[in-house]
């Protein structure tokens, strides 16, 4: 459920925490900026902080109630709509007025891949607006608390974006261009003729990261 927050405030950026710091099973500290993070790295991570902190109720909530073609259908029935702006550092954000206002805006210029998945991480953050909100309108989070509810989305986004069905459903939904450049678009939009095709001439494969 989008709720409504005062005026336009920006409340959710995907890079609102730019770094998120852990240590892994090698005690060793490293850096992790989670949207640019790799698919296995991202996965690990996640999996990581599964162990360290179960008690998390966005475990069980994503579980039971998964993105699906009718939580995205909830959303544009609300009026949310999907534009596209400069936004410098920003490669995806959400503006949420009154209801109607709702927006996803995602930076002009992305990569096709980088377009989808972000769009995914705005919606997982719209899906679970209070356990995935990392600014302060349902509290006030740690940065490392911050990162984490971000890296959550970004999985979240990418598993998402990695479902044809939903990704063909979203782009369409949402009136964005089709745009193939990996299995799961291939397979979202083979049939689609206002589909662009970016492939390089190399066989599909799934683009996680
Ligand atoms: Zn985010």
């Amino acid at each position: 459920m989008l709720m409504p927050q005062e005026g336009n405030e920006i409340f959710f950026s995907n890079k609102s925490c730019s770094f998120i710091t852990f240590k892994n099973y090698f005690l060793f500290t490293f850096f992790m900026e989670y949207d640019n993070a790799s698919w296995p790295e991202l996965d690990a991570f996640i999996s990581d902080l599964g162990i360290k902190k179960p008690y998390l109720r966005i475990w069980k909530t994503m579980e039971s109630t998964p993105i699906t073609t009718a939580s995205i259908d909830a959303l544009v029935n609300q009026g949310l709509v999907v534009v596209t702006h400069p936004l410098g550092l920003f490669s995806g954000k959400i503006l949420l007025g009154k209801l109607e206002d709702g927006k996803i805006v995602l930076k002009q210029g992305l990569s096709p891949y980088e377009r989808d998945k972000t769009l995914f991480h705005e919606l997982a953050h719209l899906h679970h607006p209070v356990l995935l909100c990392s600014g302060d309108s349902y509290g006030y989070f740690s940065e490392k608390e911050q990162a984490q509810r971000e890296a959550i989305a970004e999985w979240l986004g990418r598993t998402a974006r990695a479902n044809p069905e939903l990704l063909r459903h979203a782009i369409h939904r949402f009136e964005l261009k089709p745009q193939i450049y990996d299995l799961a678009s291939y397979s979202a939009f083979k049939d689609d003729s206002r589909a662009a095709s970016c492939s390089s001439g190399e066989p599909y494969s799934l683009f996680m990261d």
